[in-house]
């Protein structure tokens, strides 16, 4: 029996791609995807050639993240073309695919994994940098059908999302000894939405009664401030919204031996920039995110 005719066809489609990175999480709505836009933005703003392949088909959120709702792929005699956000950004997905965005897919294992085969040798890239791969959340049919396929062409490793509280971080060590099992290099763990900052002027004060009825007093409190302590409305203030009081992903990076990249707050902007598909990097709106990213980012 000769070798897979698909797996060379994967092999050839691939050897202009100089790095590949999986980004996984264990559980989804971590930001995964939010983080692998990010990526992809921050990648393409250096000048490297970028290509960022969605294969969470049952839930495709970076056609919105990327700007790219409701574009079309095109086909030429190279294979499928990838949607462009700039000539260097790159970006496919099945919900370029779908007919309404609305509407479920419903497909069992086999024909996931037909697509994410197609994908790997159906698209024309051209020459990449960098293919930022944004997996569905867990480890299931898709992610082994990804590895194996890329394990072929070789892969630079995975990136795992989470967040602080315990029960996000029992489904990251699954993640690392899925890697571990594939033979996947864990190239770091982000933790994610690692408390809430958002620029002091931006939060809304309520004054609270007993029976939980509040009323918003935030235009007396800014007053106050800015005739007192002006100086404190350029303060970025946080808090701790979920439970790290088990030491984080800091410290199951630290008991699992993978490396810990670092935390990204929640921030308001960040969030405002996936839903708007912008890059949270191009302006100076993402505040509290933005240099948290960048320095997960070129730790890489
Ligand atoms: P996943 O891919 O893990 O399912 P998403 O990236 O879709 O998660 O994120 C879920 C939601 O949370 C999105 O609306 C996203 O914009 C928002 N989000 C993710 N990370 C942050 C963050 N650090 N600050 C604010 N909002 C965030």
């Amino acid at each position: 029996k000769g070798p897979d005719p698909d797996l060379v066809a994967i092999v050839e489609r691939m050897a202009t791609v100089k790095h590949k990175i999986l980004v996984l999480s264990g559980k989804g709505g971590v930001g995964k995807s939010t983080f692998s836009a990010q990526l992809a933005f921050a990648l393409a703003a250096l000048d490297f050639q970028v290509g960022l392949l969605d294969i969470d088909i049952c839930g495709p959120s970076i056609p919105k993240m990327l700007g790219l709702e409701g574009q079309d792929i095109h086909q030429s005699n190279l294979g499928w073309s990838p949607v462009y956000v700039e000539s260097n950004l790159g970006v496919m997905s099945i919900g370029f695919m779908l007919p309404n965005p609305d509407e479920a897919v419903i497909w069992r294992g086999p024909r996931k994994n037909g697509l994410i085969k197609q994908f790997l040798k159906d698209v024309y890239w051209g020459e990449l940098d960098f293919l930022v791969v944004d997996a569905p959340p867990g480890t299931s049919d898709e992610h082994i059908s990804i590895v194996q396929f890329l394990q072929a062409t070789g892969i630079d490793g995975a990136i795992i999302v989470t967040t602080p509280q315990q029960v996000s971080l029992i489904d990251v060590r699954k993640e690392v000894s899925f890697c571990k099992k594939v033979g996947v290099q864990v190239l770091g763990v982000v933790e994610n939405m690692s408390g809430l900052c958002q620029p002091l002027s931006d939060f809304r004060f309520m004054q609270m009664t007993e029976t939980g009825e509040h009323s918003d007093v935030t235009s007396w409190v800014l007053q106050c401030l800015r005739e007192k302590a002006p100086e404190v409305l350029n303060l970025v203030a946080c808090t701790d919204v979920f439970d790290s009081s088990g030491g984080g992903a800091a410290k199951m990076c630290e008991e699992t031996g993978v490396p810990f990249l670092g935390k990204v707050p929640l921030d308001p902007q960040l969030c405002k920039a996936a839903e708007e598909g912008r890059s949270c990097f191009a302006d100076n709106r993402c505040r509290a995110s933005a240099p948290a990213l960048k320095g997960i980012i070129e730790k890489l």
